[in-house]
């Protein structure tokens, strides 16, 4: 029989239609070299950004750098046993970690192994750690607020719950005790209010730092609704890349089940050197400070996802907490600029106003909160309203003072009542203080009950007009609280309470 071309041609068209072609997504590679904690790999072509690759010794990498030839993974696990040749097989899956409330009260690494000694986690749910952000239509603006404890973040700085708000600072200006004391304040929203869990993530600290700030949780009563995530210093790099984004799944499982999480990130400055040291190694091309170009990417897509949901989605929220570290104040730098950019406002330390003894120590002329006053609560609303703009004045008029002599009976009194106005926004480390609390102690302040009292004696009127409250009027104290805002009545009553508690103060 002839063969004609028309054979062969409807032939081959048959042939085509009924190909199939074989989407293995096991698909394999080999590993071209391997150093640093990276490694390159040909062969796997079809292979996503940040997938899960397998390669042998238990060993997994994670795809970086998607090339034309190869791909860059960062590695997980002993490394060390990784040779040229070996076998690299995709997973066709994101890095996963466990979420959940089995969770709290761990410490783990940022791949969700428990590194407490306290036996393994049974979760029963697993995200992955990276997800892409909200849309708009998904969120609400804050509407709950996320009390911090700390008088003067409270009351001039508001933070809402699902607002992401920076911590920045010099090394040692308390940047981590304003976080730690918010995570432990939270333990008043276990009591009264929907409850917030936290998610606290180190960052190249090192492992003494960590274990000493996990028994202060303790203490404090506080790991029991807390997940601590570790990468330390001596930690590989791509662990401390990933550990922000690993607690962030944890804390976006509470989100997405109408609840609420904190989640501190401690500090994002690390976790940039990071990513720095990988890109360069995965010889990506450095840009300004020598960090990658995609370096405010890293950032971005990070706190994107702290958010407060709408209703139709359960309402639930996540707040983040950033750390970032600068040298000799320069905000001006690459990494704090950027994050200064994507968040909604910052807490500004400083470290002349920690050395002269006020601590927390709030620059508050530089600190912002752009959306956490429509959460504040009515009272403190009222109390505080105008609070940041006396303090101002009182500053101008400080460093004024200085130079003259004899000033006027008005000036003077102006200087009494912010000397303790300063005073009252004093605060140790571990005493978070309820709202309600804050509320009456600048009240007091702003009324002028503290103005005859010695600067000295500040701390202790307050510690005590507090018990005698707790004692003697407890339905003010809820009051304020539940009815949010202060009504003519209340005012009133608390004056008089004020009043009463300072007859019998005894300095
Ligand atoms: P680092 O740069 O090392 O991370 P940091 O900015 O996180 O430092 P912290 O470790 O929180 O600062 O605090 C520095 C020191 O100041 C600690 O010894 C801490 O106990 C102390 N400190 C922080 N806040 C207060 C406070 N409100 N009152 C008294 N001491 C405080
Ligand atoms: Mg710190």
């Amino acid at each position: 029989m002839e063969v004609t071309t028309d054979d062969i041609t409807s032939l081959l068209r048959e042939q085509l239609e009924a190909y199939q072609p074989d989407l293995d997504v096991a698909e394999v590679g080999e590993v071209i070299n391997v150093g640093d904690g990276v490694a390159r790999v040909s062969g796997l072509e079809n292979v996503m950004s940040s997938e899960l690759v397998e390669l042998p010794n238990g060993v997994f990498g994670m795809a970086l750098n998607l090339e034309e030839d190869n791909v860059g993974l960062v590695l997980f696990g002993d490394t060390r046993s990784i040779r040229e040749g070996d076998i690299a097989k995709r997973t066709g899956k994101i890095v996963e970690v466990p979420v959940g409330k089995e969770m709290l009260g761990r410490v783990v690494d940022p791949l969700g192994k428990p590194l407490d000694g306290k036996g393994a986690i049974k979760a029963g749910k697993s995200l992955p750690i990276e997800r892409k952000a909200l849309g708009v239509m998904q969120r609400q603006p804050v509407t709950q607020p996320l009390q911090t404890g700390i008088k003067a973040v409270d009351s001039m700085i508001p933070i809402g719950r699902g607002q992401r708000e920076l911590i920045i600072g010099d090394r040692q200006t308390g940047k981590t005790a304003v976080a730690i004391d918010t995570i432990i304040n939270q333990k008043y929203t276990h009591e009264t209010d929907e409850p917030v869990y936290c998610i606290y993530v180190a960052v190249g600290q090192k492992a003494s730092t960590v274990a000493s700030l996990v028994s202060e949780l303790e203490e404090n009563g506080a790991m029991e609704y807390t997940t601590v995530v570790t990468a330390n210093a001596s930690d590989a790099a791509p662990m401390q890349f990933i550990a922000p984004y690993s607690g962030t799944a944890m804390g976006e499982f509470f989100r997405d089940n109408g609840g609420h999480a904190l989640i501190i990130y401690d500090d994002l400055s690390k976790q940039a050197v990071a990513y720095r040291q990988m890109s360069l190694v995965l010889r990506r091309p450095p840009g300004r400070e020598a960090f990658p170009g995609d370096v405010f990417y890293l950032h971005s897509r990070l706190l994107e996802r702290s958010s407060k949901l709408s209703d139709e989605l359960g309402g639930g929220s996540l707040t983040a907490l950033p750390i970032i570290e600068t040298q000799e104040g320069d905000v001006s730098a690459y990494i704090p600029t950027n994050v200064i950019s994507i968040t909604d406002g910052q807490i500004y330390l400083e470290t002349n106003l920690f050395n002269s003894g006020i601590r927390p120590a709030i620059d508050v002329g530089l600190s912002v909160s752009r959306v956490g006053g429509a959460a504040q609560i009515k009272g403190m609303k009222k109390v505080a309203g105008t609070l940041r703009l006396d303090l101002a004045q009182f500053r101008e008029l400080e460093a004024f003072a200085k130079f003259g002599s004899d000033l006027d009976k008005s000036t003077l009194a102006q200087l009494t009542r912010g000397q303790r106005m300063v005073e009252i926004l004093k605060q140790g480390q571990y005493v978070p203080m309820r709202v309600e609390e804050q509320v009456v102690i600048i009240f007091a302040a702003s009324k002028g009950a503290l103005d005859d009292i010695e600067l000295s004696n500040v701390r202790k009127f307050e510690e005590e007009l507090m018990n005698s409250l707790k004692t003697s009027n407890p339905e003010i104290l809820s009051e304020i609280l539940s009815k949010g805002k202060i009504s003519d009545e209340l005012d009133l009553k608390l004056s008089d309470a004020i009043n009463i508690f300072k007859k019998g103060f005894i300095a």
